[in-house]
């Protein structure tokens, strides 16, 4: 009788599955592909589901996605793609400390639907710079300023329709042609878009300059941006209602002016950027942040272990970051024979954290909206990725084309190529090393390519929307439900053989599309 389980009127239920405690008690080492989650009981729809989720023990998120600082990956332009879609994006830190804080900047001005670094020219340019500047970025309105340059005086405008009947290669000057200050409709600074968005329509216009009393030119709104512009519900907004954005930084001195231009900047957050972040430099570093700094939410990591975690929260970390070896485009356990199946690596960590009320962000190794699933179910509060997002419009980098296929760049930030543009730019590589005078390299990456996967806008709502049906299946109604259930033991997992891993793949086909939104 011992064996069984009471579920109202004589009705037996035979205990199913593993609790989280009983699968990881094993020893082995899981990875994402080794469980499934058992199904439970519906009574509520997919929708209804709640994702918010802490990333650190003061911010919240409303879904659990963060974008990694990887120089493929999270420049301003995806950080605000995902605080739009409410994840959080860290800038990464293989540029100057001067760089990094810009793009912390851009994403903290950033107002939807405001365009405020526009490419400007002066009118001293000539009708081919236009056309450079068309071919480069796509769009045909420039706003002319007296030095080329936003936050100059607005002096006219060129559009598509000034240079239809020019040549490419023309070199009449831009004065000649442009459509003068005089003649623009244009709004003052501080107008909101809903106003703005009216004159825009009214005006017929494609561009609608905003200028301050000065008439130095502050931002742009398009008419196509308007056309396709949509809610964002659920955006991460700080108490100013400005995107929520964090930023990485290592733990050497020089990282404590780089720290200091980022706060300056109004970043939210800094992620300690270690592979292995259980080391004397990264606990001084908490230290001095956490004296400097005191509001500032810091995450630790990368750790992996319940000993590791605790030296970071006992210096006072608000969230940690966890895994090691299981990026996509790590060779980390394969050089060091260090690092963790992450699985188990999100389990224990995050087991031991919640007694402080840490959160833990899963990092690396997701590889569908499955595996964010797996994480949440795990204990992890937040996910972060890498390869998931690199590839998408918001993704740093020029596509280019290989065999017919629409490439974008993604590499390891432990990868020779990355560590060497950190000898002329910036500090990458202290990810992966902790103060050795040797200066011999050891990659702990590769480089290479990943498939164009469209706009993150289109991306994160299926993600979104995914990791909801997985909760539904699995009976929570929340992020928070679904580590309760983990911990009470309600929540079953049951391990995978290979063979049950490729029953669960598709199969059996002669051919298939695999299409996934
Ligand atoms: P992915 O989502 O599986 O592509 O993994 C991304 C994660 O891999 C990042 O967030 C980092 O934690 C980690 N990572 C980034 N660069 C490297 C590297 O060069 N070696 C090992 N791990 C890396």
């Amino acid at each position: 009788m011992a064996d069984y389980l009471i579920c109202g009127g004589n009705s037996y239920v035979p205990e199913d599955g593993m609790t989280g405690a009983q699968m990881f008690a094993c020893g082995e080492g899981l990875t994402y592909h080794d469980f499934i989650i058992l199904p439970g009981f519906i009574d509520f729809g997919a929708d209804e589901v709640d994702l918010s989720s802490a990333i650190t023990k003061k911010i919240s998120l409303k879904a659990p996605l963060v974008s990694s600082p990887m120089d493929t990956v999270t420049e301003s332009e995806m950080a605000i793609a995902m605080a739009l879609c409410g994840g959080i994006g860290i800038i990464h830190h293989n540029c100057s400390a001067e760089i990094q804080a810009q793009e912390v900047m851009k994403v903290k001005k950033y107002k939807h639907g405001f365009i405020r670094d526009p490419v400007c020219l002066t009118d001293k340019h000539q009708v081919c710079d236009v056309f450079d500047v068309k071919k480069q970025h796509g769009f045909g309105g420039i706003p002319i300023t007296e030095n080329g340059k936003m936050g100059s005086r607005l002096i006219g405008i060129v559009t598509s329709r000034d240079i239809d009947f020019l040549e490419p290669n023309s070199t009449k000057l831009l004065s000649e042609i442009m459509t003068p200050f005089c003649d623009l409709v244009t709004m003052p600074a501080g107008v909101s878009l809903e106003k703005a968005n009216e004159t825009l329509q009214r005006s017929k216009k494609g561009k609608l300059p905003i200028i301050n009393e000065n008439d130095e030119l502050v931002a742009l709104i398009a008419r196509t941006d308007l056309k396709k512009s949509r809610n964002f519900p659920n955006a991460s907004y700080d108490a100013n209602n400005q995107l929520l954005v964090g930023a990485a930084i290592g733990t050497r001195e020089t990282d404590k002016q780089r720290l200091e231009l980022l706060v300056a900047a109004g970043v939210d957050l800094i992620v300690l950027d270690s592979s292995q972040g259980n080391s004397i430099y990264q606990i001084n570093m908490i230290r001095y942040i956490k004296n400097t700094f005191p509001e500032l939410q810091i995450i630790g990591g990368n750790v992996v272990t319940a000993a590791q975690a605790k030296n970071l929260i006992d210096a006072g970390v608000d969230g940690l970051r966890v895994g090691m070896g299981s990026g996509s485009i790590c060779i980390t356990q394969e050089v060091m024979a260090v690092g963790r199946p992450q699985a188990t690596a999100v389990y224990k960590v995050a087991e031991y954290a919640r007694r402080f009320g840490v959160p833990v962000m899963a990092d690396g190794g997701v590889q569908t909206v499955g595996h964010i699933i797996k994480a949440l179910a795990l204990g992890a509060s937040t996910v972060m990725m890498g390869s998931l997002l690199a590839g998408t419009t918001e993704a740093p980098g020029e596509y280019f084309f290989s065999n017919g296929v629409r490439l974008k760049k993604y590499r390891g930030m432990g990868s020779l190529e990355a560590m060497e543009k950190k000898n002329s730019q910036g500090a990458a590589a202290d990810r992966y090393f902790h103060g050795e005078k040797d200066g011999i390299k050891v990659a702990q990456g590769v480089s290479g390519s990943i498939v164009d996967k469209g706009s993150i806008i289109r991306f994160l709502p299926y993600l979104i929307c995914g990791i909801k049906h997985g909760c539904q299946d699995v009976g929570a109604k929340s992020c928070s439900m679904l580590r309760s259930m983990l911990y009470s033991g309600e929540l079953k997992l049951e391990k995978r053989t290979v063979s049950s891993q490729r029953e669960g793949d598709v199969h059996s086909l002669h051919s298939y599309e695999k299409r996934l939104f």
